[in-house]
């Protein structure tokens, strides 16, 4: 059997069954955004890795190298984010070929230290690479002990609630790949702004842990169908989406009609947003509004949680066909 015809997740469930159950000091192994560790009465450690591959990831022509660094320390401070921790320190190895200009790394380190807002680097590797860039980054976060947001922690009777865009990513990215025609020069830039510099939402993620607001969350990384679909599995519930709750850009709605395309397409499936996806109890509601309000923080309910499983979408009160809940796979074949 090949690794493509078992796909991205179906590997990574192999590699679970090998490294065996998680036991103390590990809170949470494989199978969340990051790992925890109980490291004593006060605090517990959060991490997370993530690798991005020239050609894969990112083509070195069609991303500036700020933009590189930026949105490889991005996606991690994403899935420190998703946990509801505090990035504490990261770090960088790399793979690089030798014949590239020693700038192009300085530059790829000041987008890299911008996103982290004063999170230091703490180490890392550099090796020589014969084909193409590899980019792999640690974020070590903290969090209080005992305290940590899940994907299996979501019951049925909740509001579902994301904060950050949906689609603007994927949108900028078909204007990269020539996949679509832009309508203005000003609304493409914000799109691939969107896909090239995404932003982790790490103070909405601990707020609503220290706030006690949500026990569940998500980053939306693979698309919100998708990643939603992460949280149904592994909290063994079902969700309903409005799809006229999902906050669409202007530049992603022009675009998607001077296409002739849907742009919810892009909202429910384009991934690499780097949102957050969080679940939040009826009693817990107020307080959420009043914490968004006070913080100036943009989030918003686009639908609930239910008994059952998969992900329903609704559009004016009626069922949509979604099809599979697929979002990026590695190692799929692309149909
Ligand atoms: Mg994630």
């Amino acid at each position: 059997m090949k690794i493509k015809d078992i796909g991205e997740f179906g590997l990574i469930e192999r590699i679970h069954a090998k490294a065996g159950r998680s036991s103390y000091p590990v809170v949470i192994g494989i199978g969340d955004d990051a790992s925890v560790l109980d490291v004593g009465p006060r605090n517990q450690i959060v991490t997370t890795t993530d690798m991005l591959v020239e050609g894969v990831h990112f083509l070195r022509d069609s991303i500036e190298p700020f933009d590189l660094g930026f949105k490889s320390h991005a996606v991690n401070l994403s899935d420190i984010a998703a946990m509801g921790a505090a990035p504490a320190q990261s770090f960088l190895s790399f793979g690089l070929p030798p014949d590239m200009e020693v700038e192009t790394i300085d530059t790829f380190m000041d987008g890299f230290m911008e996103v982290g807002e004063g999170v230091p680097l703490s180490g890392g590797d550099t090796v020589s690479s014969p084909h193409g860039w590899i980019i792999s980054v640690t974020v070590i976060g903290t969090s209080p002990a005992g305290r940590v947001l899940r994907r299996d922690s979501g019951v049925p009777g909740e509001t579902i609630w994301l904060c950050g865009p949906v689609g603007d990513s994927a949108a900028g990215l078909s204007i990269l790949l020539g996949q679509t025609t832009k309508v203005d020069e000003q609304g493409a830039q914000f799109l691939i702004k969107s896909h090239n510099r995404p932003l982790p939402q790490v103070r909405m993620g601990r707020i609503l842990l220290e706030a006690g607001i949500s026990n569940c969350a998500i980053d939306v990384s693979d698309g919100l169908l998708q990643d939603l679909g992460h949280i149904c599995k592994r909290s063994k519930l079902g969700a309903e989406l409005e799809l006229e709750s999902i906050p669409l850009s202007s530049p992603i709605k022009e675009l998607a009609s001077a296409n002739g395309l849907d742009p919810y397409r892009w909202a429910l499936r384009g991934g690499e947003d780097y949102s957050l996806l969080f679940t939040v109890k009826p009693e817990n509601e107020k307080k959420l509004l009043r914490v968004l309000e006070k913080e100036e923080i943009a989030a918003v309910p686009i639908g609930r949680t239910v008994p059952g499983k998969g992900v329903r979408v609704f559009r004016d009160g009626s069922e949509v066909e979604t099809g599979p809940d697929g979002g990026f796979d590695h190692f799929r074949e692309r149909p």
